[in-house]
């Protein structure tokens, strides 16, 4: 015999309720089920909504009870073809719904909603479902739950007479029908007769009692998802199925908050050793979950995460605490005669303080009633009033096998420090199946996210992108990211999801991911406009997030120091904030190395090629730099490589803004002002302190032509020519050419036009591309020589997407 459990939204739409007939049919061709039903999906809910507004005299609860009777007139419509079956259907429902409408009004004239009135109109939910279930199924009786699932009150609470319960649910069974439906959730006091029911989500209990009276071979609790996961799906998108579960390791995970199934449903059928099964109604082909006793050959030791919102965590402290006994007898004797719940306790072993995690909504009341058990020693001082902390979240990883695990608790925390998220505090029993710890409640999905993609790597490793500046180099950036997408996915197993694109003056954001075929549509949206920047990113608060700048912008650099301080990754094509102030390069990469994040810029240098990484590499290895000689402008580079007899130094300059090569107003690369932040970085990535101001300047263009507007230098410009076209003959003559050089000799820096012939290395750099010539400790008589592309969009964005990757593999 099975007992077959089917939850609101498998009783909700006709889809669903036509795949439960051919699943209880299916079994019952076999043996004899019992099927427990919930009410229609969100009936529930309307109830308790509508008699709150008869409460308060709203008249919409007519519409809303309207609402409801329609939706279960079309279900019955739609799936009940038999005329006969359907007209008495038809009359038992609106016999229900007539009854129910009756208390609605009497609660509408008298505003006044007893606890008793609102379990009378929420059993009817299950009361409605139940008929049309059992009468849709071949062979359907309808049993009524309230004549064998029995409570009492205790502590202002319905608990389960279970003795008296399994009895009458023997007697009721004992002619089995071949398929017995049965409404959940709902019961009968033992003493009063009055309906009462087992609590939100109660169905499942309903079932696990039935099951575990009889005897059943197996509970299944057919719901809308492909069983137990994980985490919760709806907030953990890389959720998966768990193939098995222990029981312990399922009731740890539904205690705090998997929903998936009401957490006393395990216990009666724990007892019994009677196997649970979590299958998908919508797609019952799918295995589903097995929770039962032992699991063998789990080699993981974590099975699941789940949560609860809404935490309040109440410190109970004192100086007499220490070493009295009692204390715990007290707090715990007191909060249970109020029934109140406790699923959290955390005592450090000075024994000073205790704190405790209740729901939200029992606070107030726990603080009171502790305060008054405390009173005496409030009074004197030996102990401090309650208090009380709400907003938090507790949040639990489960698994049987963490025992055998040293380092899980060392992962946990590691994982949740370098994200910038604090543990408020933290329990873990000496079964160690289950870590607990609360966290401040905007916190909540970051955490779930980031332990899931710690402890779950199995599936894939997820990194939250925030792309500013859709110029060229971004531009080409989303464009190479959307096109890697789903190779890194399945090679690499990493998803690279954006969640943030902005331009200069709008922003989209996004945490499930945007549309990179059409972003820059959605950037012309209204609701796109005027976002601030640095409000989003941060207050999206996503889990391994990176922050990448495209741009040029000055403002968009200041915003990294507030970005590393969140816990957000900074990669920077910007050659702004590195080649800033040596104090605030010195701070920013301190603030990512203490956060455990990290600040990258590698194409600050010759655009994709490895210099940077390199020069780290080196020194990390511990070589020494002792000279950096390079051509890093590729704009210069050009200008020098074009000029010829037929080409004047001004046309040059035209051809290379043209071209893209240069900078929008060219006199930052004809000042060197390009060149010197460079120089800058590469001189204190290998160890040196350098200012730009201490960098010295032997420029080929006067001064006075950086003064002024652009379209001045564009007229000034010709002026040169015939200087430079002297200088060219002669350097033609000798068998020379022009490079604008780089060095840092021992951190000494200078930038200025040499001369170099045929056996130079320099000698024969083409068009615009770079070149580095590294003189360390170990490569010191051939130096180490770097050369390519030093400029251009594709090969910048190749190497910030390098750089995200480097990120990805820590
Ligand atoms: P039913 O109406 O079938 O009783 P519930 O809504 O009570 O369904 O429970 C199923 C829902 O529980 C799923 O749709 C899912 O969103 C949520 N859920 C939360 N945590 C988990 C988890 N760890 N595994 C599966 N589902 C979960
Ligand atoms: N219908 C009840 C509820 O929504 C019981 C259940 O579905 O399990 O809480
Ligand atoms: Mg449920």
């Amino acid at each position: 015999m099975k007992v077959l459990k089917f939850g609101g939204t498998s009783v909700g739409s006709v889809k669903s309720i036509l795949s439960l007939k051919k699943i209880v049919e299916t079994e019952a061709r076999t043996q004899p089920v019992v099927v427990v039903v919930s009410a229609l999906g969100g009936i529930t809910d309307k109830l308790i909504a509508t008699s709150q507004m008869a409460l308060k005299g709203d008249d919409k609860w007519r519409e809303e009870f309207d609402a409801m009777v329609t939706r279960h007139h079309q279900m019955i419509d739609t799936i009940i073809t038999d005329d006969k079956k359907r007209v008495d259907l038809f009359n038992k429902v609106d016999q229900l719904f007539d009854q129910l409408k009756s208390i609605y009004y009497g609660v509408y004239l008298i505003h006044d909603l007893s606890k008793k009135t609102e379990d009378a109109i929420v059993s009817y939910g299950e009361r409605l479902s139940s008929n049309i279930v059992a009468t849709l199924i071949k062979g359907g009786k309808r049993m009524n739950s309230r004549d064998f699932i029995r409570t009492e009150k205790k502590n202002g609470k319905h608990r389960l007479v279970a003795d008296l319960t399994n009895q009458l649910v023997r007697e009721a069974f004992k002619d089995m029908p071949e398929v017995a439906v049965v409404p959940g959730f709902i019961s009968r006091d033992k003493d009063t007769s009055e309906t009462t029911n087992l609590g939100r989500g109660g169905s499942d209990y309903t079932a696990a009692i039935i099951a575990a009276a009889l005897d059943a071979e197996v509970l299944e609790i057919w719901t809308d998802v492909d069983g137990f996961m994980t985490a919760d799906p709806r907030v953990i998108k890389t959720a998966y199925t768990i193939n098995e579960l222990s029981y312990i390791e399922a009731m740890e995970l539904c205690n705090f908050g998997a929903k998936v199934i009401y957490p006393p449903t395990i216990y009666p059928v724990c007892v019994k050793n009677i196997p649970i099964k979590v299958k998908n109604t919508f797609n019952p082909e799918h295995p589903g979950t097995l929770i039962k006793d032992h699991i063998e050959n789990d080699q993981k030791p974590i099975k699941g995460i789940s949560s609860i919102k809404g935490t309040t965590l109440i410190t109970v402290t004192g100086l007499s605490m220490v070493g009295v006994i009692g204390v715990n007898r007290r707090i715990f004797t007191t909060l249970a005669n109020k029934g109140i719940s406790v699923f959290m306790v955390s005592q450090a072993s000075s024994e000073n303080s205790t704190s405790i995690g209740v729901r939200d909504e029992d606070a107030n009341d726990a603080v009171e009633v502790l305060n008054d058990e405390f009173a005496k020693e409030i009074e004197t001082g030996a102990m401090f009033p309650m208090h009380a902390e709400s907003g938090l979240a507790t949040i639990a990883i489960v698994g049987e096998n963490m025992k055998h695990t040293p380092g899980i608790a060392g992962k946990l925390f590691g994982t949740l420090g370098r994200s910038g998220i604090s543990v408020i505090a933290c329990a873990q029993g000496a079964s160690e199946t289950n870590i607990s710890f609360v966290v401040d409640g905007k916190f909540l999905r970051k955490s779930l996210n980031v332990l899931h993609d710690s402890f779950f790597l199995s599936e894939y490793k997820v990194l939250n992108l925030f792309i500013c500046g859709v110029g060229t180099v971004g531009g080409k950036l989303i464009e190479q990211i959307r096109s890697q997408y789903e190779t890194l996915m399945q090679r690499n197993g990493l998803k690279l999801n954006v969640v943030g694109i902005a331009s200069s003056k709008a922003g989209v954001y996004d945490r499930d991911g945007i549309d990179l075929e059409n972003y820059r549509e959605l950037l012309k949206a209204p609701e796109a406009q005027g976002k601030n920047l640095r409000d989003e990113v941060i207050g999206m608060n996503i889990f391994n997030s990176v922050f990448v700048d495209c741009t040029a912008s000055k403002d968009i650099a200041a915003l990294y120091q507030s970005f590393l301080e969140h816990n957000i990754s900074v990669i920077a094509a910007n050659k702004l904030a590195a080649s800033s102030d040596y104090a605030n390069y010195m701070k920013l990469k301190k603030t990512a190395r203490d956060r455990g994040v990290w600040f990258r810029y590698e194409t600050n240098v010759g655009a994709g090629l490895p210099i940077i990484g390199t020069i780290n590499d080196l020194r990390n290895s511990g070589d020494k730099i002792l000279k950096i000689e390079a051509v890093l402008s590729g704009t210069l580079n050009f200008i020098f490589n074009e000029i010829a007899a037929d080409v004047p130094f001004s046309e040059t300059v035209r051809r290379a803004k043209e071209q893209g090569y240069s900078e929008p107003d060219p006199r930052i690369d004809l000042s060197g002002t390009d060149v010197i932040r460079k120089l800058v970085i590469l001189t204190r990535e290998a160890g040196y302190k350098v200012e730009q101001t201490d960098v010295e300047k032997h420029l080929f263009v006067p001064n006075e032509y950086f003064e002024g507007t652009v379209d001045d230098f564009w007229k000034k410009l010709p002026a040169l020519d015939a200087d430079f076209e002297a200088r060219r003959q002669k350097l033609e003559a000798e068998g020379k050419r022009w490079r604008f050089v780089a060095t840092m000799e021992n951190g000494v820096t200078n930038v200025a036009l040499r001369e170099v012939d045929i056996n130079h290395p320099f000698y024969r750099l083409e068009g615009s591309n770079n070149i580095v010539l590294l003189t360390t400790e170990r490569y010191k008589e051939y130096p180490m020589l770097i050369q390519g592309y030093g400029a251009g969009a594709s090969v910048t964005a190749a190497g910030v997407f390098a750089n995200i990757m480097s990120i990805a593999n820590i």
